[in-house]
């Protein structure tokens, strides 16, 4: 069952869901989501077409080729794509999400002018290269730098873990360009070319997300011109803090999307498996390990909804967005962990789409801010 129709769902929002729906069916059907996953081939292709169809310029301004609707449709687009093929899923969120609401958030008029439309064609990547070997959940350790030259600035040292970024057009590149600030002080904001002379790229093998490539970027005096600034300089970390709810609504909105699949591919299995007589099912202990998992996910949606809400109305939503993103995140886990004990042997074969979820999923918890820095942030929100 792909997620459900809700009975207030608006005339626009299921003709977008219906859209998500033909183009899937089209152009990434299951089988080649397991092939791709199998082939580690990204669908970088399809994001043109995804373009065609205006499901990119959803939430952006009329003025630049958008179409101005709210983020609660947002959201369950994502989580849609998620259900049916969250491979391109991620790439819809890093495209939307990441690349675009920086671009509205802080971008130059210049910049959004000349980007965005590109970008909702589905003809410009983005990836983040904010990671480095010595600050990961401590980002504002960074300690990549960006030297003042004639004109731009020049840049040195190294991040690691960049998704996509090997095959993007920019790597949105926070570094700090005033070495006597500390912590989140001195730092900026930069668009850097993965093909600019100085940048160096190393792909590194990894567990699981096969399409999502992920980069060692070594930057040895990279030129980077005035007009590749983004946001304030030296403010760069605020500019990037009033971009995360965005991603987290994205990311919550897809895993709860991935979560779902998993529920549904467990109880059809459930339904069809029979041992001892009856289905597996059948066995109350079966039974409500899947009614817990249905309550996660709806637990998960319920959040997302309320946190894409939230966003629509532009009302503060800083701990939403954090409880979003581990409520979520952790459903994807427990209903993949759960969901390969029930399917067994079934769910842990490569043909198999259980055990891509469950590898996929583990990511989740500690990827784009990690669950115990969420619970960080919602403490302090609560005032501790
Ligand atoms: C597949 C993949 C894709 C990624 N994509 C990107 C990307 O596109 N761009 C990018 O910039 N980065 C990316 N990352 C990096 C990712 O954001 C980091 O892995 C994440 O922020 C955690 O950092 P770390 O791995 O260095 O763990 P660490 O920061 O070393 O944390 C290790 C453990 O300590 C815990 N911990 C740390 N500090 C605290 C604290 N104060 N309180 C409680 N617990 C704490 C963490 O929660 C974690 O459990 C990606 C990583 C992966 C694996």
């Amino acid at each position: 069952m792909p997620v459900p129709f809700r009975h207030d769902d608006s005339d626009e929002l299921r003709m977008m869901l219906d859209t998500v729906d033909r183009f899937m069916a089209r152009h990434l059907p299951p089988e080649d989501v397991r092939r791709r996953d199998r082939d580690h081939r990204a669908p970088f292709d399809l994001l043109p077409l995804l373009g065609d169809t205006g499901l990119l310029a959803l939430p952006f301004p009329r003025t630049y080729g958008g179409a101005e609707l709210p983020w609660t449709i947002v959201c369950r687009v994502e989580e849609r794509l998620g259900y049916l093929g969250a491979m391109l899923g991620t790439l819809y969120d890093m495209t939307v999400c990441f690349g675009g609401m920086s671009l509205m958030s802080y971008g130059s008029e210049a910049q959004r002018r000349a980007y965005l439309p590109a970008l909702i064609q589905g003809r410009l990547k983005f990836a983040l290269a904010l990671t480095e070997p010595t600050a990961g959940s401590d980002a504002a350790g960074i300690r990549t730098r960006a030297r003042r030259t004639d004109g731009g600035w020049l840049v040195s040292g190294r991040k690691i873990w960049s998704s996509n970024a090997g095959h993007s057009d920019f790597m949105v590149t926070p570094c700090r360009t005033d070495p006597d600030a500390k912590g989140h002080r001195g730092v900026t904001m930069l668009l850097i070319p993965p093909k600019a002379k100085g940048v160096h790229m190393t792909e590194l093998p990894k567990v699981g997300n096969n399409t999502l490539s992920s980069w060692d970027i070594g930057l040895d005096e990279v030129l980077v011109a005035d007009d590749m600034v983004m946001g304030e300089v030296h403010n760069g970390f605020r500019n990037l803090m009033s971009t995360l709810h965005y991603a987290r609504a994205g990311l919550a909105a897809s895993a709860t999307g991935q979560a779902q699949l998993a529920v549904d591919l467990s109880l059809a299995h459930a339904r069809e498996r029979v041992q001892f007589g009856q289905p597996i099912g059948k066995f109350q202990v079966i039974a409500h390990r899947l009614a817990d998992m249905q309550m996660r996910v709806d637990q998960a949606r319920y959040a997302t909804y309320h946190l894409a809400e939230l966003i629509s109305r532009d009302l503060p939503c800083r701990r939403e967005a954090a409880q979003a993103k581990v409520i979520a995140t952790e459903a994807l886990q427990y209903v993949t962990h759960h969901g390969m004990q029930i399917m067994a042997s079934a769910g842990y074969s490569l043909d198999s789409d259980m055990q891509r979820l469950w590898r996929d999923a583990r990511l989740y918890t500690f990827g784009e801010g990690s669950n115990e820095i969420q619970r960080n942030i919602i403490a302090k929100e609560l005032g501790l």
